[in-house]
């Protein structure tokens, strides 16, 4: 990265014809931490990223739709009862991946969300546990600077977090208010924007939030904890090389089914990088349909199964003070007193969170939610100043019929569209009945006037699970592959169950994880010649 203040580490560069111990496909929450992981440990390391490589400070405008550069836009057909919005609403392109735009709210996932099922009899359990995790979660606060409260009042006890909370922007400080009258415990959310100054091993001094409230537009300070500002840097600084712009679309395999080589596209021009391992880390679209496309890693026939996407429903009120929605950190406030309500008629839970919201963006949601078009919805946006939202961050069960299949409909490429069904079940809509009726009341507490619900769905999970049986699950507790020798998933694919959480820093959690294991197995093979 070219950084006024930070200038990039020298790169190095592998030849495509030498073979490197590891190539990376996708460089977001999966793939950064685990390439800059294995680059530290001595590994020769390539990251092939379909998007660019950005300057934050010289090429992240304040502006939404110069901003819409961060989204993956490709067309994604969407099917089944309750289609996804695509594009803005749940992807990223570019070194960093989706973290570029995400909002930063870096909750920990709590230890009975892994065992779903043993606790409900439904969804599906993790092969590990929040044991497993834990250390990476306190590694990835620490390395990020993640901003919080300390104590946090919900899940297991923890040491501090390296920053003090952020400050409340206004829909945090109503929701607070609302909250409090109800005796619902709200906190300032753990956030991976800094509070302070932070320094930033691999990378420098990265500067102090300063509340512009355009997280989900692309951060031009670096005070939000992005992959392109943390983990890349340090992956490079290892010996990491970066190769941004290169779009992968197949694999070049031996007899024995072991990958030799990796195919991509870069400038129009097919190339290719032979390897020893490969970790696919392209998120929980790219991912099984690279695999799809190439018959690779699917003898269990899960491949594409078992999509899921967090309920999220969001609950908008007019107030008659000025809020001004945009400034301050988007990602404030949160409540996990719902993480398992008493009254709950459904399995898991959800979180409340406080949102700031962009004028394009909330114009974008009132004409998809409210169907407002022309001098209705300019009527509406009057109001724009004066709204703030909350949302659910809640539970999903994988379901038979929600999956990502490869459609009839061929890309620019010549490869085919992915389609993703997705229907929510009746948990779904019991967890969202039970949400609604309890942000119902903290905007009447709080004040509101015109209260409105945005129904909808957030982030793309599923579709690779993790698990212990191989007829059942695509990759094993450690992210390899049951059926490639040389593969490793890591992303949001391999989630097994959604997570009452919102779910980048358990990806990244993930991502170290697996280089660990990996790191410690071939270790182990290497003293056993
Ligand atoms: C608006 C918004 C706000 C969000 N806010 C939060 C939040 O506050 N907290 C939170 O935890 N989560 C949040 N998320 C979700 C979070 O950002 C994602 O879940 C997470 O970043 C996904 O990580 P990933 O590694 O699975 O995929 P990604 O980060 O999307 O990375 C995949 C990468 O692979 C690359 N790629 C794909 N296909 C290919 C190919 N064929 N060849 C080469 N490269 C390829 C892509 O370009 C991309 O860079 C938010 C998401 C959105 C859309
Ligand atoms: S609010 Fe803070 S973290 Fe978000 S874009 Fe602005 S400076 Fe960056």
């Amino acid at each position: 990265m070219t950084h006024a203040l930070h200038p990039a580490p020298a790169m190095r560069h592998y030849p495509p014809g030498e073979t490197v111990d590891a190539v990376v496909i996708g460089t977001g929450a999966g793939g950064a931490p685990l390439l800059a992981r294995l680059a530290a440990a001595g590994l020769s390391v390539v990251a092939l990223e379909a998007g660019r490589h950005w300057s934050p400070e010289r090429d992240f405008a304040t502006d939404e739709t110069e901003q819409n550069k961060l989204y993956w836009t490709d067309e994604r057909l969407s099917g089944g009862e309750d289609p996804l919005a695509f594009g803005k609403n749940n992807s990223g392109i570019g070194v960093g991946g989706s973290t570029l735009h995400y909002t930063a709210y870096t909750p920990r996932a709590q230890p009975d969300d892994f065992r779903l099922c043993s606790d409900f009899g439904v969804g599906a359990d993790w092969p590990i546990g929040y044991a497993e995790l834990a250390p990476y979660y306190d590694e990835l606060e620490l390395f990020l600077g993640v901003s919080g409260p300390s104590p946090y009042p919900w899940g297991p006890a923890r040491g501090a977090y390296p920053l003090p909370p952020l400050s409340l922007n206004a829909p945090a400080q109503l929701m607070a208010r609302g909250c409090e009258s109800l005796g619902i415990r709200t906190s300032p959310a753990a956030n991976a924007a800094l509070a302070a100054p932070y320094y930033q091993e691999g990378f420098g001094w990265r500067p102090a939030c300063t509340n512009r409230g355009f997280c989900q537009a692309g951060c031009s300070t670096g005070a939000k904890a992005s992959m392109d500002v943390t983990f890349i840097p340090l992956g490079i600084g290892a010996g990491a090389e970066i190769r941004p712009e290169c779009f992968v679309t197949s694999f070049e395999r031996d007899t024995a089914g072991t990958i030799v080589g990796v195919v991509y596209v870069e400038n129009g021009a097919e190339q290719r990088q032979r390897c020893r391992h490969v970790f696919l880390c392209a998120g929980a679209v790219e991912t099984p349909r690279l695999l799809l496309i190439n018959d690779l890693a699917n003898a269990s026939g899960q491949v594409g199964c078992n999509f899921m996407a967090h309920t999220g429903l969001q609950l908008w009120g007019q107030f008659e003070e000025m809020v001004r929605p945009n400034k301050g950190i988007p990602g404030g406030l949160i409540s996990e007193d719902t993480h398992r309500p008493a009254d709950a008629d459904f399995a898991g839970g959800y979180l409340l969170q406080s949102i700031g919201v962009m004028p394009l963006t909330y114009a974008g949601q009132v004409a998809r939610g409210l169907g407002l078009w022309g001098e209705a919805l300019h009527a509406h946006m009057a109001g724009y100043n004066h709204t703030a939202g909350i949302n659910i961050l809640g539970d999903c069960l994988p379901a038979n019929d929600n999956e990502l299949v490869l459609s009839d409909e061929l890309d620019a490429r010549g490869l085919p569209k992915p389609l993703i069904r997705f229907t929510n079940g009746d948990n779904e809509h019991r967890m969202t009945a039970h949400a609604e009726r309890i942000m119902r009341r903290i905007w009447d507490a709080a004040g509101a006037g015109e209260v409105w619900a945005f129904p909808r769905n957030a982030h793309t999970i599923g579709t690779c699970r993790m698990g212990a049986d191989p007829s059942k699950a695509v990759v094993d507790a450690d992210c390899r592959a049951f059926d490639v020798p040389n593969l490793s998933i890591c992303d949001n694919s391999v989630f097994p169950s959604a997570l009452a959480a919102n779910p980048a820093l358990t990806i990244m959690a993930l991502s170290l994880r697996t280089a660990d294991r990996f790191l410690q197995t071939r270790g182990k093979a290497e003293s056993a010649l």
